[in-house]
């Protein structure tokens, strides 16, 4: 288990007694110098520039205030109360934006790393990101604005920090197995993979040859399917590739129990063509054909392939992995 962060628990620890017990305006509605040190306290970065959503509430008091004094029915001291209330909403700001500093200078920290989305400490907490909990991203990513957890305004869910070892996992087999894998399958499959970061859709098309299929799979092929391959290559193109990382990889939400797809597994895809553990046909209602092989290499792989009859090719289609 990771390292955990809780918006809620951090302000605890870092925000001072008197922030909760001290007025934090001053007559003047600028703020006390009391709330302005426990803010650079609790922010630990010194020299950055209050929040600007801190400085708004100061002025819809002061704007409050001075409607109060227009309207006349309130003096000085009663009017000053009642337009900043309990101080409620600059103490949220307050701490909301102390929450983001701490988050920025995390995410610098864990830079490259994964994190899981720990569900909210709020009493009402927002739906949308309940939806998030347990899912694990990239640092730097999180939810359809691109927020981490405490990131936008009210928000209270935690975070998980899981560094990179602990999502990418390699298991002991796998490492072994990529030991392996020849330098010009390597080769081939970084190409696509640095392809797919630099493109993603839009002129993708590179398409990587690796070869006929050796016969000792062709005979295992035919023996579990019917499907007679002989001769056939087998090839990758820029775009599946970038499905099968995007879909199951370094740029989305990862399932629980979903396998990471990164650089060094893709070198996996045309080894388990050749040595797979099982595979099997599958007919679409298009008439295409497609072949599902799978292999247990610590983690259980599946990988989809579509039948070329004309071309004599096997062309990779998806690639995924389950604890
Ligand atoms: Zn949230």
């Amino acid at each position: 288990m990771g390292e955990r962060f809780y918006p809620d628990r951090f302000l605890k620890q870092v925000m001072p007694k008197s922030f909760y017990t001290q007025g934090l305006v001053s007559k003047n509605f600028s703020l006390q110098k009391g709330a302005i040190s426990a803010m650079n306290r609790a922010r630990l970065a010194t020299g950055r520039p209050i929040d600007k959503t801190v400085y708004d509430v100061l002025l819809q008091y002061k704007a409050k205030y001075k409607d109060l004094i227009a309207a006349e029915d309130f003096g000085k001291a009663q009017a000053f109360e009642a337009a900043v209330g309990g101080e409620n909403l600059l103490r949220q700001r307050i701490e909301q934006a102390v929450v983001f500093d701490k988050i920025q200078d995390l995410k610098a920290k864990h830079k490259g790393e994964f994190y899981r989305w720990m569900p909210s400490s709020a009493e009402n907490p927002d739906p949308q990101h309940g939806l998030l909990y347990g899912k694990i991203f990239r640092v730097g990513e999180g939810d359809k604005e691109g927020n981490m957890p405490g990131e936008r305004y009210g928000c209270q869910c935690g975070i998980e920090w899981l560094g990179e070892e602990e999502v990418l996992m390699y298991s002991s087999q796998e490492k072994a197995f990529l030991g392996h894998i020849s330098q010009n399958i390597t080769i081939k499959t970084d190409a696509l993979y640095e392809n797919a970061i630099k493109h993603n859709f839009q002129n993708n098309n590179l398409t990587v040859n690796f070869g006929k299929l050796p016969s000792k799979t062709v005979r295992k092929i035919e023996k579990q399917t019917g499907e007679s391959l002989k001769g056939f290559v087998f090839k990758m193109d820029g775009e599946s590739v970038f499905h099968a990382l995007s879909g199951h990889g370094e740029y989305k939400e990862i399932e629980s129990g979903q396998v990471v797809i990164d650089k060094k597994r893709l070198r996996l895809i045309p080894h388990i063509v050749w040595k797979f553990d099982r595979v099997s046909l599958e007919n679409k209602k298009n008439g295409m054909r497609r072949l599902k092989f799978q292999k247990k290499i610590g983690h259980h792989f599946t990988e989809i392939v579509t039948i070329g009859k004309k071309k004599k090719h096997l062309l990779f289609k998806t690639f995924y992995g389950k604890q």
